[in-house]
């Protein structure tokens, strides 16, 4: 019997893009050996060991690159509009079966690896265990299980509430004793009712013992940022990535903070800019104002998510001038966001001024980087893990051609994605008219 490990497979393509945001290589091939690359780079230098049995995939006309990572995610959520207090009421079985959805939809759609940043009780621990007793499959799954944070905070109700920093400390300490590969902390309130969006949360006593105490044991941290003051406390906690990062002051007034942006990119903080979410809302009301018109009171929210919408996207623009780290992660499926459909984040990095390369790398090696996995996946290099995807047409010339997924391989393994008729119903189409696109046309003023 043949040995598998010496069974390779060559996947080739009219273009290659590594990930690492050199020009595209045309005319490009992967070798892959059992799960991880052997080779990439010209067709002609990518060659199997004589004699070695080789599948070919070949995929004229079409890209091969690296398989997206999504850096935000939710997988409990539905991305039907419905609040975290309804997600997290649910039983912890059917939130789980939901996670294996959301798990399905977004490695269909090309993305081979997820930061989960915040679920209930163990739904997403038990999740990767069934994953890999081979139950279900799923993008690689890097997970903090419960979000930490204060009582009534944001996301509290999904099972960590601490006071002070030992309670803090303890919580640390629990997650990585159940699995945790980060922490994730609320230092502001968010869409949580019981919480101030626009005040900190925790004593910068208690962001400091959780930071340190993550770090202690090699785990990276993020923190949900609504508001200025929850930025400038996880960064005089040594936070590594910074969520949201909503500038606006505790009067909710929007004010860019020149000094803090300065300050996140001497830190080497990551952000996570999470656009598409707030468009994602912009489009549900507008989607519900084309079916069956608006209330006085859902108008006047759908101006207030026009505002936050210009507001964040005119604030993103300046935070790539300055140059600071930024990644794509979507959040998705929460509030009207569905998981499946992370490309729309990379879409407005794109059009708040990433080139579509840029953009690229904040989905794929960048990406990785800022979870602490791209030693093992991100780029196309000798030694990763073979996530790979086919991609029709070119996304260096244009960002939404990630849409278009012609093939997925996840450790070397092409994914059985099933018929046309279930990736259509997993894409998420904006509505009719889009209320925004004055902003869109704004941010191309401006480059
Ligand atoms: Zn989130």
């Amino acid at each position: 019997m043949q040995d598998s490990t010496q069974v390779f497979k060559l996947i080739k393509a009219g273009r290659l893009i590594d990930g690492m945001g050199g020009p595209p290589i045309q005319d490009g091939a992967v070798l892959v050996q059992d799960s991880r690359i052997i080779a990439a780079g010209p067709v002609g230098e990518v060659v199997a060991p004589e004699g070695a049995t080789v599948e070919t995939y070949d995929y004229p006309g079409k890209t091969v690159m690296p398989g997206m990572i999504d850096c935000h995610t939710h997988h409990n959520g539905f991305g039907d509009g419905r609040p975290g207090e309804d997600v997290a009421a649910l039983p912890d079985e059917v939130i789980t079966l939901q996670a294996a959805r959301n798990a399905r939809d977004s490695l269909f759609s090309g993305v081979t690896s997820i930061r989960d940043n915040g679920a209930k009780n163990m739904t997403m621990f038990r999740l990767r265990e069934a994953v890999n007793l081979g139950i279900i499959q799923a993008p690689r799954m890097v997970l903090c299980g419960r979000p930490i944070a204060i009582v009534g905070g944001h996301m509290g109700y999904f099972g960590s509430e601490v006071t002070g920093p030992v309670e803090a400390t303890a919580a640390v300490r629990q997650l990585i004793k159940e699995g945790a590969d980060y922490i994730k902390m609320s230092a502001t309130g968010g869409s949580t009712r019981t919480s101030f969006p626009l005040l900190p949360a925790f004593t910068l006593d208690e962001l400091k013992a959780m930071t340190s105490e993550a770090h202690k044991f090699g785990k990276l941290t993020a923190t949900h940022c609504a508001s200025t003051q929850g930025t400038i406390d996880s960064l005089d906690a040594g936070v590594d990535m910074i969520i949201h990062c909503v500038f606006k002051d505790a009067d909710g007034k929007a004010n860019f903070r020149e000094d803090v942006a300065e300050r996140i990119g001497a830190q080497g903080a990551y952000v996570n800019p999470t656009i598409h979410t707030a468009r994602a809302t912009v489009w549900s009301l507008q989607r519900r104002k084309e079916a069956q018109g608006l209330s006085a009171q859902e108008q006047a929210r759908l101006d207030e998510s026009l505002w936050e919408l210009e507001v964040r996207w005119t604030h993103l623009a300046r935070l790539i001038e300055m140059g600071l780290k930024i990644i794509t992660g979507s959040d998705s499926s929460w509030s009207s966001y569905k998981l499946g459909n992370t490309v729309y984040e990379t879409e407005c990095l794109v059009q708040a001024g990433m080139s579509p390369m840029k953009g690229i790398v904040s989905i794929t090696s960048d990406a990785a980087k800022s979870l602490g996995i791209d030693s093992v996946t991100g780029s196309l290099e000798p030694g990763k893990a073979a996530d790979v995807i086919i991609v029709d047409g070119n996304p260096a010339e244009d960002i939404n051609a990630l849409w278009n997924i012609a093939e997925v391989f996840l450790g070397g393994q092409k994914v059985d994605r099933g018929p046309e008729s279930v990736l259509a119903g997993i894409r998420q189409h904006p509505p009719i008219s889009r209320p925004e696109s004055s902003i869109e046309t704004a941010l191309e003023a401006r480059h």
